[in-house]
């Protein structure tokens, strides 16, 4: 029997959605992808084959049925319609925040999710939007198995220090500590690494993810002992729109001295800073690399920077680096940003072959560089859709 896995990644306002076909053998195979826009406000449901043909859109008008158990129950009709054959078996989200009790995926029951609420003040952008379309899609759906799956889970195994904050015990003991986030992501390339280069399966790799969020991971054969990202998805690299690492006292300066509260500082470091705060021009590095004004140009120069000054860190926190890996849009697509990045690299050896690095190709080290480099294309659906069929067979 074919079975079908629907992964799940809600957002505020949209849901993205993907359709893995399963047939026991080897990796489920993405067959759908899609999303419901506007959730809230004017829903909008777009649907594409995985030739990216679209398949179908739908627009509900104001006033119609649409809160999230409304739209959960007509994309479960709308999957149901066109399995062609399979069985749907379970539904995978990905869910930001798993504390510091789950270090793998769950399958959810009532008292998980309640557990999961209690983690909602760790991640208050992000861990109730992937909570309403769990307790929606249960609401549409109770007989759909659900699984939770983790970005933090796969930070678990650090070491204690790459945890820790240096500041009281009992805050500690409560829960800030330093997490690590894109964690689905570190772990299907530390799946996939080996595949490519046998050779790296124990190896000190440092993985960089660079989307419109962006971070960092130390992996030592295939296990993360480090990330820049910490209590929140805040922390490391600067982003799109988020800050990256920043110096405490400056949180406090803006309260005392610019009278911001809690709810201003987050929209300052969350929505209005990173690329997008340092050029005033956008958040999108495409833009900025097309940019002729200087201060998008200091943008990506500051990006770059930042990225070789974590890869040193990191490779300290494993005592060493044998390679490095570009992934996320970013990552796997702009060769000048991994240019820049090689170049700030030099001092350790790397080295990279410019017509690969141009073409994207999957190692772009020049045959005399100290170490490989390599682009990895992420897949974090595939890794939910692998990790839900795995905890229904547990
Ligand atoms: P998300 O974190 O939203 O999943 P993605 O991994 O899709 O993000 O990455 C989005 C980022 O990738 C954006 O900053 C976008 O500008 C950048 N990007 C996509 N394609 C390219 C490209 N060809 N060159 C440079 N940047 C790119």
């Amino acid at each position: 029997m074919t079975k079908a896995i629907l992964v799940i990644n809600a957002g505020s306002s949209s849901l993205k959605f993907s359709v893995f076909r399963d047939s026991g053998a080897g990796d489920p195979v993405a067959a759908i992808n899609g999303q419901i826009s506007g959730i809230g406000t004017a829903p909008v449901f777009e649907a594409k084959d995985i030739d990216r043909k679209p398949l179908e859109g739908k627009a509900w008008q104001p006033g119609e049925a649409s809160d999230r158990t409304a739209l959960l129950a007509y994309l479960l009709d709308w999957i149901e319609a066109r399995l062609d054959g399979a069985t749907l078996v379970a539904a995978g989200h990905r869910v930001v925040h798993g504390g510091i009790r789950h270090a793998a995926p769950v399958r959810i029951t009532p008292a998980v999710l309640d557990e999961l609420e209690g983690l909602v003040p760790l991640a208050p952008l992000h861990q109730p939007h992937n909570l309403a379309a769990i307790r929606a899609l249960a609401e549409a759906h109770p007989e759909l198995p659900q699984v939770a799956c983790f970005d933090t889970a796969f930070h678990r195994g650090q070491p204690w220090q790459a945890g820790m904050f240096a500041i009281p015990r009992d805050l500690t003991d409560e829960g800030v500590r330093r997490y690590g986030f894109h964690g689905l992501s570190y772990e299907y390339i530390a799946r996939r690494l080996p595949e490519i280069a046998p050779e790296l399966a124990d190896a000190r790799v440092v993985v960089a993810h660079l989307g419109s969020g962006a971070s960092m991971c130390a992996l030592h054969a295939g296990r993360s002992m480090d990330s820049t990202m910490g209590f929140t998805a805040l922390d490391g690299l600067p982003m799109g729109t988020r800050c990256g690492a920043i110096d405490p006292g400056v949180l406090i300066y803006l309260m005392r001295e610019k009278g911001m509260d809690a709810g201003a500082i987050e929209k300052l470091l969350y929505n209005k800073s990173g690329l997008l705060g340092v050029s005033g021009v956008s958040n999108d590095m495409r833009a900025l690399l097309e940019s002729a004004d200087p201060h998008a140009q200091e943008a990506v120069e500051l990006f770059g920077f930042r990225i070789a000054k974590e890869t040193g860190a990191l490779a300290s926190s494993m005592g060493g680096i044998d390679a490095l890996v570009f992934t996320a849009g970013i990552g796997e697509r702009s060769a000048p940003v991994r240019a820049l990045v090689a170049e700030k690299l030099a001092w350790l050896g790397v080295s990279i072959d410019a017509a690969a690095n141009t073409a994207n190709a999957a190692k772009i080290s020049s045959g005399d560089s100290r170490i490989p480099v390599y682009v990895i294309p992420t897949d974090e659906e595939r890794m939910i859709a692998l990790h839900t069929r795995n905890a229904l067979a547990a």
